[in-house]
Protein backbone atom coordinates (compact mmCIF):
# COMPACT_ATOMS: atom_id res chain seq x y z
CA UNK A 1 0.00 0.00 0.00
CA UNK A 2 1.36 3.29 -1.00
CA UNK A 3 -0.75 5.14 1.13
CA UNK A 4 2.09 6.04 3.40
CA UNK A 5 3.91 7.98 1.07
CA UNK A 6 0.90 10.12 0.08
CA UNK A 7 1.25 13.64 -0.20
CA UNK A 8 -1.41 16.41 0.32
CA UNK A 9 -1.53 17.17 -3.55
CA UNK A 10 -1.56 13.27 -4.46
CA UNK A 11 -3.42 11.37 -1.64
CA UNK A 12 -7.03 11.58 -3.85
CA UNK A 13 -8.79 8.89 -4.50
CA UNK A 14 -11.26 7.96 -7.50
CA UNK A 15 -13.56 5.19 -6.84
CA UNK A 16 -15.36 3.17 -9.27
CA UNK A 17 -19.04 3.42 -8.74
CA UNK A 18 -21.91 1.86 -10.32
CA UNK A 19 -24.30 1.89 -7.63
CA UNK A 20 -24.30 -1.74 -6.93
CA UNK A 21 -23.30 -3.35 -3.59
CA UNK A 22 -19.46 -3.72 -3.97
CA UNK A 23 -19.02 -1.01 -5.11
CA UNK A 24 -20.69 1.41 -2.57
CA UNK A 25 -19.17 -0.84 0.07
CA UNK A 26 -15.43 0.20 -1.89
CA UNK A 27 -16.26 4.03 -2.27
CA UNK A 28 -17.22 3.94 2.04
CA UNK A 29 -13.82 2.17 2.07
CA UNK A 30 -12.28 4.94 0.15
CA UNK A 31 -14.06 7.65 2.09
CA UNK A 32 -12.79 6.70 5.38
CA UNK A 33 -8.75 6.45 4.02
CA UNK A 34 -8.63 9.34 1.70
CA UNK A 35 -9.14 13.42 2.21
CA UNK A 36 -10.30 13.66 -0.71
CA UNK A 37 -12.72 10.65 -3.25
CA UNK A 38 -14.02 11.27 -6.58
CA UNK A 39 -16.79 9.21 -8.39
CA UNK A 40 -17.04 7.51 -11.52
CA UNK A 41 -19.85 5.81 -13.40
CA UNK A 42 -20.05 3.99 -16.70
CA UNK A 43 -22.62 4.22 -19.22
CA UNK A 44 -21.76 1.76 -21.71
CA UNK A 45 -25.66 1.19 -23.14
CA UNK A 46 -26.24 -1.79 -19.96
CA UNK A 47 -29.61 -3.17 -20.58
CA UNK A 48 -30.47 -1.99 -17.35
CA UNK A 49 -29.52 1.27 -16.27
CA UNK A 50 -31.48 0.93 -12.74
CA UNK A 51 -27.87 0.21 -11.19
CA UNK A 52 -26.69 3.65 -12.70
CA UNK A 53 -30.08 5.80 -11.17
CA UNK A 54 -28.91 4.60 -7.58
CA UNK A 55 -25.92 6.43 -7.70
CA UNK A 56 -27.22 10.10 -6.31
CA UNK A 57 -29.29 8.72 -3.92
CA UNK A 58 -26.30 6.41 -2.52
CA UNK A 59 -23.51 9.05 -2.75
CA UNK A 60 -26.18 11.56 -0.65
CA UNK A 61 -26.85 8.59 1.56
CA UNK A 62 -23.41 8.29 2.67
CA UNK A 63 -22.34 11.80 2.82
CA UNK A 64 -25.13 11.66 5.49
CA UNK A 65 -23.90 8.67 7.42
CA UNK A 66 -20.82 10.75 8.41
CA UNK A 67 -19.70 14.60 8.26
CA UNK A 68 -16.01 13.27 7.39
CA UNK A 69 -17.55 11.44 4.80
CA UNK A 70 -19.06 14.14 3.46
CA UNK A 71 -16.34 16.63 3.55
CA UNK A 72 -14.33 14.12 1.75
CA UNK A 73 -16.84 13.07 -1.24
CA UNK A 74 -15.94 15.11 -4.53
CA UNK A 75 -17.32 15.18 -7.73
CA UNK A 76 -19.23 12.36 -9.29
CA UNK A 77 -18.18 12.09 -13.07
CA UNK A 78 -20.36 10.03 -15.38
CA UNK A 79 -18.18 8.40 -18.79
CA UNK A 80 -20.27 7.10 -21.55
CA UNK A 81 -18.73 4.39 -23.21
CA UNK A 82 -21.41 3.09 -25.32
CA UNK A 83 -18.44 1.50 -28.19
CA UNK A 84 -17.92 -1.34 -25.11
CA UNK A 85 -22.14 -2.28 -25.32
CA UNK A 86 -21.70 -1.70 -29.00
CA UNK A 87 -18.91 -4.80 -29.23
CA UNK A 88 -20.09 -7.12 -26.81
CA UNK A 89 -22.73 -9.41 -27.33
CA UNK A 90 -23.68 -10.62 -23.89
CA UNK A 91 -27.16 -11.04 -21.54
CA UNK A 92 -26.27 -7.39 -19.90
CA UNK A 93 -26.34 -5.10 -23.31
CA UNK A 94 -28.90 -7.66 -25.39
CA UNK A 95 -32.17 -9.13 -24.53
CA UNK A 96 -30.95 -12.63 -24.29
CA UNK A 97 -31.14 -14.84 -21.33
CA UNK A 98 -28.22 -15.30 -18.76
CA UNK A 99 -26.51 -18.73 -19.03
CA UNK A 100 -22.88 -19.87 -19.44
CA UNK A 101 -21.07 -20.75 -22.44
CA UNK A 102 -18.56 -23.20 -23.22
CA UNK A 103 -15.83 -21.88 -21.70
CA UNK A 104 -17.38 -21.56 -18.43
CA UNK A 105 -18.05 -17.94 -18.62
CA UNK A 106 -21.43 -16.56 -18.00
CA UNK A 107 -22.41 -14.35 -21.04
CA UNK A 108 -23.05 -11.63 -18.59
CA UNK A 109 -19.31 -11.37 -19.08
CA UNK A 110 -18.24 -8.35 -21.27
CA UNK A 111 -15.00 -9.02 -22.53
CA UNK A 112 -12.23 -7.11 -21.03
CA UNK A 113 -14.94 -4.43 -19.67
CA UNK A 114 -12.75 -3.67 -16.44
CA UNK A 115 -9.43 -3.04 -18.32
CA UNK A 116 -11.22 -0.53 -20.37
CA UNK A 117 -12.63 0.99 -16.68
CA UNK A 118 -9.76 1.08 -15.17
CA UNK A 119 -7.77 2.46 -18.46
CA UNK A 120 -10.83 5.30 -18.37
CA UNK A 121 -10.44 5.80 -14.19
CA UNK A 122 -6.50 6.34 -14.88
CA UNK A 123 -7.10 8.93 -17.77
CA UNK A 124 -9.39 10.95 -15.44
CA UNK A 125 -6.84 10.53 -12.21
CA UNK A 126 -3.90 11.45 -14.47
CA UNK A 127 -6.33 15.01 -15.42
CA UNK A 128 -7.36 15.18 -11.54
CA UNK A 129 -4.35 14.66 -9.80
CA UNK A 130 -5.68 11.70 -7.92
CA UNK A 131 -3.25 9.02 -7.60
CA UNK A 132 -5.42 6.15 -6.04
CA UNK A 133 -8.17 4.14 -7.87
CA UNK A 134 -10.69 1.87 -5.86
CA UNK A 135 -12.59 -0.59 -7.00
CA UNK A 136 -14.43 -3.68 -6.31
CA UNK A 137 -13.13 -6.58 -8.39
CA UNK A 138 -12.79 -10.00 -6.68
CA UNK A 139 -11.37 -13.33 -7.36
CA UNK A 140 -13.39 -14.94 -4.21
CA UNK A 141 -17.28 -14.69 -6.30
CA UNK A 142 -15.80 -13.57 -9.49
CA UNK A 143 -17.77 -15.57 -11.38
CA UNK A 144 -14.55 -17.20 -13.68
CA UNK A 145 -14.68 -13.37 -15.01
CA UNK A 146 -10.74 -13.27 -16.03
CA UNK A 147 -10.71 -9.62 -15.42
CA UNK A 148 -11.49 -9.44 -11.78
CA UNK A 149 -8.34 -11.62 -11.00
CA UNK A 150 -6.17 -9.94 -9.22
CA UNK A 151 -3.29 -10.70 -11.71
CA UNK A 152 -5.03 -8.96 -14.30
CA UNK A 153 -5.64 -5.93 -11.62
CA UNK A 154 -1.87 -5.92 -11.23
CA UNK A 155 -0.67 -6.08 -14.52
CA UNK A 156 -2.97 -3.49 -15.86
CA UNK A 157 -1.73 -1.68 -12.81
CA UNK A 158 1.78 -1.92 -14.10
CA UNK A 159 0.55 -1.38 -18.01
CA UNK A 160 -1.11 2.00 -16.85
CA UNK A 161 2.17 3.23 -15.06
CA UNK A 162 4.55 2.76 -17.62
CA UNK A 163 1.51 4.45 -20.15
CA UNK A 164 1.07 7.33 -18.44
CA UNK A 165 4.35 7.62 -17.00
CA UNK A 166 2.74 8.37 -13.73
CA UNK A 167 2.05 6.01 -11.04
CA UNK A 168 -1.68 4.99 -10.04
CA UNK A 169 -2.41 2.82 -7.11
CA UNK A 170 -5.45 0.59 -7.56
CA UNK A 171 -6.79 -0.59 -4.55
CA UNK A 172 -9.06 -3.56 -4.54
CA UNK A 173 -10.89 -4.32 -0.85
CA UNK A 174 -13.39 -6.93 -1.82
CA UNK A 175 -10.77 -9.09 -3.88
CA UNK A 176 -10.11 -11.59 -1.31
CA UNK A 177 -13.26 -11.76 0.44
CA UNK A 178 -16.86 -13.32 -0.12
CA UNK A 179 -20.58 -11.84 0.04
CA UNK A 180 -21.01 -12.09 3.62
CA UNK A 181 -17.84 -10.58 4.31
CA UNK A 182 -18.50 -7.82 2.25
CA UNK A 183 -21.62 -6.91 4.56
CA UNK A 184 -19.32 -7.35 7.69
CA UNK A 185 -17.34 -5.01 6.28
CA UNK A 186 -19.89 -2.41 5.68
CA UNK A 187 -20.67 -2.55 9.06
CA UNK A 188 -17.33 -2.07 9.90
CA UNK A 189 -17.23 1.11 7.72
CA UNK A 190 -20.30 2.80 8.31
CA UNK A 191 -22.49 0.78 11.34
CA UNK A 192 -25.84 -0.45 10.91
CA UNK A 193 -26.53 3.21 8.87
CA UNK A 194 -24.03 1.94 6.10
CA UNK A 195 -26.01 -1.61 6.07
CA UNK A 196 -29.17 -0.40 5.86
CA UNK A 197 -28.23 2.37 3.14
CA UNK A 198 -26.29 -0.68 0.66
CA UNK A 199 -29.41 -3.15 1.81
CA UNK A 200 -32.29 -0.65 0.67
CA UNK A 201 -30.44 1.61 -1.91
CA UNK A 202 -28.06 -0.80 -4.21
CA UNK A 203 -29.12 -2.64 -6.98
CA UNK A 204 -27.34 -6.32 -7.77
CA UNK A 205 -29.85 -7.77 -9.69
CA UNK A 206 -29.17 -8.60 -13.62
CA UNK A 207 -32.70 -8.87 -14.44
CA UNK A 208 -33.39 -4.61 -13.26
CA UNK A 209 -35.89 -6.06 -11.01
CA UNK A 210 -36.50 -3.81 -7.87
CA UNK A 211 -40.42 -5.17 -7.51
CA UNK A 212 -40.15 -7.42 -4.22
CA UNK A 213 -38.51 -6.78 -1.16
CA UNK A 214 -35.76 -9.29 0.59
CA UNK A 215 -34.38 -9.36 3.71
CA UNK A 216 -31.11 -8.57 1.58
CA UNK A 217 -32.86 -6.11 -0.75
CA UNK A 218 -34.56 -5.69 -3.64
CA UNK A 219 -34.38 -7.73 -6.41
CA UNK A 220 -36.12 -11.13 -8.53
CA UNK A 221 -34.09 -13.19 -5.99
CA UNK A 222 -34.04 -15.45 -9.07
CA UNK A 223 -31.03 -14.66 -10.86
CA UNK A 224 -27.52 -15.15 -10.15
CA UNK A 225 -26.29 -11.44 -8.98
CA UNK A 226 -30.00 -11.73 -6.56
CA UNK A 227 -28.63 -15.44 -5.70
CA UNK A 228 -25.32 -14.31 -4.58
CA UNK A 229 -26.32 -11.12 -3.03
CA UNK A 230 -28.94 -13.58 -1.10
CA UNK A 231 -26.53 -16.21 0.00
CA UNK A 232 -24.19 -13.73 1.57
CA UNK A 233 -26.65 -12.22 3.35
CA UNK A 234 -27.66 -15.06 4.99
CA UNK A 235 -24.05 -15.97 6.09
CA UNK A 236 -23.48 -12.34 7.00
CA UNK A 237 -26.33 -12.52 9.05
CA UNK A 238 -26.00 -15.82 10.54
CA UNK A 239 -22.14 -14.96 11.88
CA UNK A 240 -23.50 -12.15 13.04
CA UNK A 241 -26.35 -13.52 15.37
CA UNK A 242 -24.75 -17.25 15.45
CA UNK A 243 -27.23 -18.34 13.43
ZN1 LIG B 1 -32.28 -10.72 -9.84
Amino acid sequence: MPDANATAENAGALALFSGGQDSTTCLAWALARFPHVETIGFDYGQRHRVELDRRAGLREGLARISPLWKERLGEDHTISIEALGAISETALTRDVEIAFNATGLPNTFVPGRNIVFLTFAAALCYRRGLSHIVAGMCETDYSGYPDCRNETIRAVEAALALGMDRTFAIHTPLMWIDKAATWALAEELGGEALVQLIRDETHTCYLGERGARFDWGYGCGECPACRLRAAGWERYVAGRFGG
